[in-house]
């Protein structure tokens, strides 16, 4: 959501005032500058609007692969790896989406599910094997929440899940039942099998199916994380504080980059515009920052006020070659640009930070 910083641009020529929220704090003075190599196409609406991505991998063909991601005032858009808009699906006041690929064979390759302030559901999405979304809206899942606002999914023996929490803090676990998915009209159903809450507003969330773990943003706290089974205890455990350095308020979006069973936790740390790496498995060590400048040579803008992110360490293409991280841009560049988001190549990152 927004910063409590807001700084007012006034472009005289321009007969809307573009209002652009923008951190005063810098990036850690360790954090290392880095560009994008691919921006999408701006989503549909104006202002404070995309927020959160998820990345499809096509794994017949990589390169196909697509980056779904939320307008917050619209619903559903997808974008090619060229960043080229290939879908829009006017779902209502979706936030964040994350997703999971299917088991078997069948029509469709993954589920996604995002948010949906429009009714305070749970939307849910069937993928096929080229990254066609198909809404269920005969499946929207009612929360009974007043703000769903932050959602990522979990998958373990117990089946696929979605955590979704609320602006008061409350966190919803859903296990899904996905047995009809190969029907003629798919239907998905939802049980609530976990309730808990953190201390104060939350939104950013990924899980690590393989480790059972939930890691979580509390937005004027920190990262924290606990366990991802639905019976097991919700008790809380830090792995970063925010420090006006590293981590400025709000921690948003999160993460993690796969390398076998270890890899990397990445966070959004919105205050400061940088984006803070660390050890996906205990003690979860700091790795360092990186921030996105302007690349001179494309024209590509820079990010600031990243909202959601997500990563993939099998999107491997010449461009990505050891991976694929998606930030959503709070700044677009261009008189009355929308905001988008950026696609930044793994390896820079790896090489900056000396991962
Ligand atoms: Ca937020
Ligand atoms: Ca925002
Ligand atoms: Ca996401
Ligand atoms: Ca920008
Ligand atoms: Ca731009």
């Amino acid at each position: 959501m927004t910063r409590r910083v807001f700084i007012i641009l006034l472009f005289s020529s321009i007969s809307l005032a573009a209002c652009v929220v923008e951190s005063t704090v810098p990036p850690p003075a360790t954090a290392k500058p880095i560009t994008a190599t691919v921006e999408t196409e701006a989503v549909q609406s104006l202002d404070d609007a995309a927020d959160d991505p998820a990345i499809w991998v096509n794994e017949a063909d990589i390169e196909l692969s697509r980056v779904i991601g939320t307008d917050k005032n619209f619903g559903i858009e997808v974008y090619s790896l060229a960043g080229e808009k290939l879908q829009s699906i006017a779902a209502g006041r979706t936030n964040n989406v994350d997703l999971r690929m299917l088991e078997g064979n069948g029509r469709w390759s993954a589920l996604a599910a995002a948010s949906n302030r429009s009714n305070n559901t749970i939307s849910l999405f069937l993928i096929d094997r080229q990254g066609t979304l198909t809404w269920l809206q005969d499946s929207e899942i009612a929360t009974g929440l007043t703000e769903p606002y932050g959602l990522c999914m979990f998958a373990n023996a117990a089946g696929l899940q979605v955590f979704v929490n609320d602006t008061d803090g409350r966190y919803q676990q859903w296990l899904l039942d996905i047995s009809s998915v190969d029907a003629r009209e798919p239907a998905i159903s939802a049980m609530l099998v976990r309730e808990f809450a953190v201390p104060s507003q939350p939104e950013g969330c990924v899980a690590d199916d393989e480790h059972q773990r939930l890691f979580v943003g509390v937005e004027n706290e920190g990262v924290r994380w606990l366990s991802a089974h639905h019976r097991a205890s919700a008790r809380l455990w830090a792995i970063a504080d925010i420090d006006g350095d590293v981590l400025v308020a709000d921690v948003e979006g999160m993460s993690l980059y796969h390398a076998g069973s270890k890899g990397y936790l990445v966070v959004s740390g919105q205050g400061n515009n940088s984006y803070a790496f660390y050890n996906r498995l205990p003690p979860f060590d700091y790795r360092g920052s990186v921030f996105v400048v302007e690349d001179t040579s494309t024209g590509i803008d820079g990010t600031s006020d990243t909202d959601g992110l997500d990563v993939s360490s099998s999107v491997r293409t010449p461009e990505y070659p050891q991976g694929l991280l998606v930030v959503q841009d709070g700044s677009n560049t261009g008189p009355r640009e929308p905001q988008n988001f950026k696609y930044l190549s793994w390896e820079k990152i790896a090489s900056a930070l000396g991962l």
